[in-house]
């Protein structure tokens, strides 16, 4: 018998449909989809107003999974790390990041990831699985929860800058942003939300070309294709070139301006070399740069940039070329919760 269908996966109209055979009228989509979406039920007999018989057959045509949320760590820093239990040793990380002005909540997108940049430790782990939009959004209400049990406070923002690659899971993460979005769903403005990509162009495009109204990240971290070929194999196949067009292209629909970041890795990229070449690159939109504190992972192949050539490094772009810069400064770093280090260890 073929496994039942996860009822999360449905669209609203799938799921009009699906009442239709069933013989029921199209506001029971309405119920059902507050039940999952606003109310986070976790199954059927949870939907009170429903009637028995329609939870009945409801139970037995579909499934009704939630994430299943396994550690929680602490940083001393007010960080949380929080594990989610995938499928037997799969395993994503969310992490909770307060800060004076924001709560922002970091959610994974895969378990694993397929592209191995040489800095990221997700990409030892190679690409185990999608998550699915119900997986995706099922990590912001957890953190959502978190943010309440720790700090008093709900979301302000989201990342898509945990595990994986999001603009290869396009499908699913636009189903979980219409659902983080969305009514039934979680009502937040997608202005809040970010996506962030180690830079698939045609992905980008596609990202103008459906008008989408969030956020757009490019984790750019060198701006030469010599130099970014060398720790982003990505690179080969979406080189500068076709990324500037289709950031370009991203702006020119949505209106929306990009962050390009860039992790300062001490000799590597981190001179006023590759300063003036990341500026000439990043004049191609209105944009905002933002330098992220290298986290060491195990193999020691780079180490983080010394503080006086970040704070020079941030100094030049501002002061020569006029930009919007901000240091992203390493967080989480005692429970490896930073950027970089998400790698289901626990
Ligand atoms: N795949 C997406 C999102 C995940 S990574 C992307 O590449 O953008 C989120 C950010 O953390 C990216 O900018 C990534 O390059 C950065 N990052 C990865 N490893 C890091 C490390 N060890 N230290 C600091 N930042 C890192």
């Amino acid at each position: 018998m073929k496994a039942p269908k996860d009822i999360r996966t449905l669209s609203s109209e799938q799921l009009v449909a699906e009442l239709k055979v069933l013989g029921q009228p199209a506001f029971r989509a309405r119920q059902i989809e507050s039940w999952i979406w606003d109310k986070g039920a976790s199954s059927f007999d949870e939907m009170t107003n429903l009637g028995g018989d329609l939870r009945v057959q409801l139970i037995e045509k579909f499934s009704l999974g939630r994430l299943d949320t396994g550690e929680t760590q602490v940083s001393k820093d007010g960080t949380v790390k929080c594990a989610f239990n995938i499928a037997a040793g799969q395993i994503v990380e969310g992490v909770l990041i307060p800060t004076s002005k924001r709560m922002t909540a970091c959610i994974s997108s895969q378990v694993g990831c397929s592209l191995a940049c040489a800095f990221c430790a997700t990409g030892r782990m190679k690409l185990l699985k999608n998550l699915t939009g119900g997986e995706i959004v099922d990590q912001v209400r957890r953190l959502a929860e978190l943010a309440q049990e720790h700090h008093g406070k709900g979301l302000s923002n989201i990342v898509y800058m945990g595990m994986g690659e999001p603009l290869l899971n396009y499908r699913h993460v636009m189903e979980s942003i219409d659902r983080i979005t969305g009514t039934p769903g979680l009502g937040m403005s997608p202005s809040r939300i970010t996506v962030s990509t180690a830079g698939i162009a045609k992905m980008i495009r596609r990202m103008g070309d459906d008008e989408t109204r969030v956020n757009l990240a490019l984790s750019l971290h060198a701006a030469t294709d010599e130099k970014r070929n060398k720790i982003m194999a990505i690179n080969e196949t979406n080189d500068l070139d076709s990324l500037r067009d289709a950031i370009q292209h991203f702006y020119t629909k949505t209106g929306t301006r990009p962050t390009f970041e860039y992790v300062l890795l001490r000799d590597f990229n981190d001179g006023v070399e590759d300063a003036r070449a990341l500026a000439r690159f990043a004049t191609c939109v209105p944009c905002k740069i933002n330098l992220i504190e290298y986290n060491p992972i195990d193999d020691g192949e780079f180490e983080r940039s010394r503080p006086e050539n970040t704070d020079d490094f941030q100094h030049f772009l501002e002061d020569h070329f006029n930009m919007i810069v901000n240091v992203r400064r390493s967080r989480g770093e005692d429970i490896d919760a930073a950027c970089g280090q998400l790698a289901g260890k626990g």
